[in-house]
């Protein structure tokens, strides 16, 4: 029993630490604090070159930060997808972006077999072994893999809060129908709408209550007769 409950405590922590680095890296462009607080958790080779930005001879701090951007924009359109199926071709994009980085990392682990000299010249330095292909072909698993599996089990509640000037507007609702991230937001914004509303109708509904009060006294008048 006690076994259990401590298990699902840490299963708890873990949740609420992979959300907090799930809504980390989805409100905030700067990367240094999410780097400082969730080393662990970034996505596994983000500092090799990524497919198309190896024509630019990037430095791998600019690998990094372009690998998190992608990987951020993906989220993010995981996020607010509409439909599960989109939902599902997002996740399954992240899972193909990390997955490649993982192989690419496998790949690079191999010694050259084969090395060109010249155009059309080519030399063997070494026998091809079975167990290279076995590496490129297994994935380990990486702690970054936790944090998809939480933003699929997020489906739902996953949202972007009401509020167009909140500071960190991608948020987990409590409630499917909760549009503001917070108790300031959502009073903020509800004053807010109430004043747009009675700049734009307020002139217009004292009217209409006036004229109801007028007729309410005419008709109080006629009873009178
Ligand atoms: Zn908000």
């Amino acid at each position: 029993m006690e076994k259990n409950s401590s298990k699902a405590s840490r299963s708890r922590l873990l949740a609420e630490r992979l959300d907090r680095f799930l809504l980390e890296f989805l409100n905030v462009e700067e990367s240094q604090r999410l780097r400082d607080r969730f080393r662990d958790l970034l996505p596994s080779g983000i500092e090799s070159d990524h497919e198309f930005s190896r024509l630019f001879h990037h430095s791998p701090e600019e690998n990094r930060d372009q690998n998190l951007r992608g990987y951020r924009e993906l989220m993010r359109e995981m996020w607010v997808a509409p439909l599960d199926g989109q939902r599902r071709y997002f996740a399954f994009q992240l899972r193909s972006r990390l997955y490649r980085a993982l192989e690419a990392t496998a790949r690079a682990s191999i010694p050259k077999t084969v090395e060109r000299k010249a155009k059309g010249v080519w030399k063997r330095n070494g026998e091809w072994k079975s167990e290279y292909s076995e590496r490129i072909r297994t994935l380990w698993q990486t702690p970054f893999e936790e944090a998809l599996d939480r933003l699929e089990k997020l489906t739902g509640r996953t949202k972007v809060c009401g509020n167009p000037d909140c500071p960190a507007r991608y948020f987990i609702a409590q409630r499917k129908s909760q549009r503001y991230c917070s108790e300031a937001c959502a009073g903020l914004f509800q004053r807010q709408a109430k004043r747009n509303w009675w700049e734009t109708h307020g002139r217009e509904w004292r009217e209409q209550q006036n004229q109801k009060r007028q007729r309410r006294g005419d008709r109080v008048k006629t009873k009178r007769k």
